[in-house]
């Protein structure tokens, strides 16, 4: 037999540190502790009951499936027992001594943030275990993993530097958490002040939860009830059971189904974005059941990426109840019943958004990423998706958003094209010359703020048989409108040969150069005269790859109405070196406008030059 002596472990350095904030927090409600036990002791038995459908050789087969919680006043412990799968060596260390993901930094980050620990932190970062140590001056774990040859194991920790593990006799499946309370949470020695704690959470654990005997919940899964009997605190404390998560939703859905599937499904959005602390991708939030058993919590494939951030559970009896985790992820009946749950919620979001549009609107402000994401990636649902999309516009108030569905209700009489410009603010839109055009036909432009938007509408590429076209984009056929050229513009002729003369002058930077029939106070437009490569494309482009020299072309347009257009014809006769200077400044004047300029600097010192010129005269 291998060295008796308890073995000392350290803790991992994110843990050591995730430590000290939980124990020394002063903001945090120490209860928290008891509802992160009762759920991981959840976890466990879910896990059991599923090995269950697929494993024969079980360790202590007959063991109910409960918890059990025993409060000890006289010595001042709290003990939370379950018969789930244990814990290998390998797993104390693993789980209760490191934290798996790179979560502990985006914890961190997100305390400092936020100004404290707050109860939805310590969900969200998976970092429940630990908060033992708000009430615990030590703790025990005694564990025996689920299979028949497994060991029994005791896990020791004060929460300072390090825990202990040693081999230990007599251990029932499952895991056992003795937490020694400190001075302070002697509360929770207390039966009354735990079932107190208890109440409301408890009532959604699928497992008998005993305490000091006595059963205090009653299971019936809350989606497979009628929606008429349940309150929205009850609904909403499910989400925070479910989710682990302290907020409340914003939107929920619950129905259920008989055909084609059998389907009962009851799924939220979340009060707060899931990846706003930079925590990166979130795993897929609702879990699959099968006739009240947990198939999966975090299934892949059963709905598109895009609704990563929904919480809550999908339950349905056409499964093979032996289904495994793998085989789930390219089953053809998980993706139906995945299709039927994203048709159902884009449906309420339209009908909610009607209903209440600050609400959407808040929503939206939170989640237009994902919704965006959908747009752009999910071929079956994208164009209903589009419905929900919202813009700032040129006939919107800043700050007011529009649909598609609106502009295409404003759209004029033999208007075909709906159009946008992308740039990252509303008065850069407003101060260039792409808009002139058409604010001078008075044709709407929805107006796109982040880079994504544009990717977004080229990938969408038609609303309600309408084409989505960039307002920079070279080949749009605009007609006359309010923007003729003057009496005294610049005869055709006369600028025929300045178009000529400047396409000399700037060589192979510029694609074409012609007359614009575009503009109105300003001497020069840069057309986009590559659909693929937009400006904000070839951004996301050089931001994946730093230094890849991403060629553009552009078409350089002249206003021969331009009191600046109009005198170059004289000052290139006169003094040709600053007419030369002069077009160039206007050709990347022109660049900056349309967001392509991003190294200004030769422009700076050619900016001098002219200015030298000026100061001579
Ligand atoms: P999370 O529950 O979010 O994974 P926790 O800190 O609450 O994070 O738990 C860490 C891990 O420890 C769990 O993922 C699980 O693997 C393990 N664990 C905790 N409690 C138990 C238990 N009662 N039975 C089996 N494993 C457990
Ligand atoms: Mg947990």
């Amino acid at each position: 037999m291998a060295d008796q002596s308890p073995k000392k472990h350290e803790f991992q350095a994110e843990v050591k540190q995730v430590l000290d904030i939980v124990i020394h927090s002063l903001y945090t409600d120490k209860q928290v502790f008891i509802r992160e036990l009762v759920s991981n002791a959840s976890d466990a038995l879910e896990k059991l009951r599923y090995l269950q459908l697929t494993e024969k050789d079980i360790y202590d087969e007959s063991l109910p499936l409960e918890i059990n919680i025993r409060t000890d006043d006289k010595e001042n412990t709290v003990t939370i027992e379950d018969h789930g799968v244990g814990m290998t060596e390998e797993e104390l260390v693993e789980n209760l001594g490191t934290i798996a993901h790179s979560g502990s930094k985006a914890f961190l980050r997100a305390v400092e943030e936020s100004g404290g620990v707050s109860e939805n932190l310590i969900g969200q970062f998976g970092v429940g275990f630990y908060s033992v140590f708000m009430a615990a001056e030590s703790v025990e774990v005694c564990t025996h993993n689920w299979e028949k040859d497994g060991k029994s194991l005791l896990w020791k920790s004060d929460g300072g530097g390090g825990y202990e593990i040693e081999a230990a006799r007599g251990e029932r499946r499952g895991t056992k958490i003795i937490v020694r309370l400190k001075e302070d949470a002697k509360e929770f020695s207390d039966a009354e002040r735990v079932k107190e704690v208890l109440t409301q959470y408890s009532s959604f654990v699928q497992f008998p939860i005993m305490l000091n005997g006595e059963q205090i919940n009653k299971i019936q899964p809350i989606w497979m009830r009628s929606r008429g009997e349940i309150s929205d605190e009850e609904y909403n404390e499910f989400y925070k059971f479910q989710a682990d998560a302290f907020d409340d939703p914003l939107f929920r859905l619950h129905f259920s189904s008989e055909a084609p599937l059998e389907i009962n499904a009851l799924v939220f959005v979340p009060g707060e974005n899931p990846e706003r602390w930079g925590f990166g991708k979130t795993d897929p939030g609702v879990s699959l059941y099968c006739k009240k058993i947990l198939i999966d919590s975090k299934p892949e494939g059963l709905l598109p990426d895009w609704l990563r951030f929904l919480k809550g559970v999908v339950d349905s009896p056409d499964l093979p109840l032996n289904i495994s985790r793998e085989t789930m992820q390219d089953s053809a009946l998980a993706k139906k019943i995945g299709q039927v749950i994203t048709g159902r919620f884009i449906k309420m979001l339209e009908d909610e958004s009607k209903k209440d549009p600050g609400k959407y609107e808040e929503f939206y402000k939170q989640f237009a990423i994902y919704v965006k994401e959908g747009v752009a990636s999910d071929f079956k649902n994208g164009a209903q998706l589009a419905k929900l999309l919202r813009f700032e516009s040129s006939a919107t108030e800043k700050g007011a958003l529009t649909t598609l569905d609106d502009y295409v209700s404003r759209m004029k009489e033999g208007q075909d094209e709906v159009y946008y410009l992308y740039s990252p603010g509303r008065d850069m839109i407003e101060a260039g010359p792409h808009l002139e055009a058409f604010r001078a036909r008075g044709l709407e432009v929805l107006y796109l703020y982040e880079p994504v938007d544009e990717f977004v509408m080229t990938s969408l590429g038609k609303f309600e048989g309408k084409t989505l076209v960039s307002a920079d984009n070279a080949d749009i056929e605009l007609g006359a409108g309010a923007a003729r050229p003057g009496e005294d513009a610049l005869a055709e002729a006369d600028a025929k040969d300045l178009c000529e003369w400047i396409k000399e002058t700037l060589g192979d930077s510029v694609n074409e150069v012609g007359v614009s029939g575009r503009l109105v106070d300003s001497p020069a437009i840069a057309l986009n005269a590559d659909k693929f490569m937009t400006p904000s494309m070839r951004r996301m482009m050089k931001a994946v790859k730093k230094d890849a020299d991403i060629k553009y072309s552009v078409n350089l347009e002249i206003n021969p109405g331009h009191k600046l257009i109009k005198n170059l014809p004289a000052l290139k006769g006169k003094d040709p070196e600053t007419a030369r200077l002069v077009v160039e400044q206007i050709f990347d004047n022109a660049l900056i406008a349309a967001g392509y300029l991003e190294d200004p600097r030769s422009m700076v010192d050619r900016l001098y030059r002219i200015l030298e010129r000026v100061a001579e005269k």
